[in-house]
């Protein structure tokens, strides 16, 4: 049975343009839910432990919860999942570390923070893993070997200077990588690697983890069919994940347009 990894975004009340957000309600009933089910969370660095078999894997069910882009409102996520007893995985850009998102566009003006170093510390502290989502949030297939590296590469350094941990995850900014980008992070030392979107193939890779994504129109029998599927029918819900992602698109090309024109 697949450990199914989910992928959340921004956990807030207040409104933004997209779907790549959960209200505060609707991920508590989540996490109840997981929780009511007999689930317990791990961190990848655990998951990597499990299947190097230096650990060995626990009998309940078990499930990864990760946080791409590292928002300030993790805050919100984390309080509830300490209720429930759960830990996740989050990943920061290191340049927008305690900054708004610059990086994305701004519909309608809304900026959202992203977490400071300081918040990041109390995830860590209470059992959480930080991974990197690069360093400016850039779509790294369309970069250059040096350009992944130095995305890679610099952000790996700086959190790991301001943290004080190993990072060893990394979470491909809109969920895409491919066979040269998985070899850079492997060879500067990450060990795992989580993308959103990409076509499922048979080869189980440590550095493409394929990971299901919760959004705002995943209603309770939404939520509780994915999880079921991620851990029976794989391919069915990674061929959706597929679609969803599609979408992800305008903003990979408002980052390229923004790119020519500063350049
Ligand atoms: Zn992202």
């Amino acid at each position: 049975m697949a450990i199914p990894i989910l992928a959340y975004h921004n956990i807030s009340n207040k409104f933004e343009p997209g779907v790549t957000r959960n209200t505060i309600h609707q991920f508590k009933n989540q996490m109840e839910w997981l929780f009511r089910n007999g689930y317990q969370t791990i961190t990848l660095n655990d998951y990597h432990a499990f299947e190097s078999k230096t650990v060995s894997k626990s009998s309940k069910k078990t499930i990864i919860i990760t946080f791409d882009d590292a928002y300030e409102s993790l805050a919100n996520a984390a309080a509830i999942m300490q209720e429930f007893g759960f830990i996740g995985c989050t990943f920061a850009i290191s340049d927008y570390v305690g900054r708004s998102n610059l990086w994305d566009y701004q519909l309608l003006n809304r900026k959202i923070q992203h977490a400071d170093y300081k918040l990041l510390k109390q995830l860590l502290l209470s059992g959480w893993e930080v991974g990197s989502h690069t360093k400016t949030h850039a779509f790294l297939p369309f970069l250059s070997d040096n350009e992944i590296i130095r995305e890679i590469k610099t952000s790996k350094e700086t959190l790991e200077n301001h943290l004080n941990v190993s990072i060893k995850s990394i979470s491909y900014p809109y969920g895409k990588c491919n066979a040269k980008i998985r070899k850079i992070a492997k060879d500067m030392g990450f060990q795992t690697g989580v993308s959103l979107g990409m076509k499922k193939t048979s080869q189980h890779d440590l550095m493409n983890l394929h990971r299901v994504g919760i959004y705002l129109f995943d209603i309770k029998p939404i939520f509780q069919k994915k999880i079921s599927s991620a851990h029976f029918n794989p391919k069915r819900i990674y061929s959706i994940q597929r679609c969803v992602s599609s979408f992800s698109f305008g903003s990979v090309f408002y980052r390229l347009l923004k790119q020519r024109i500063i350049n």
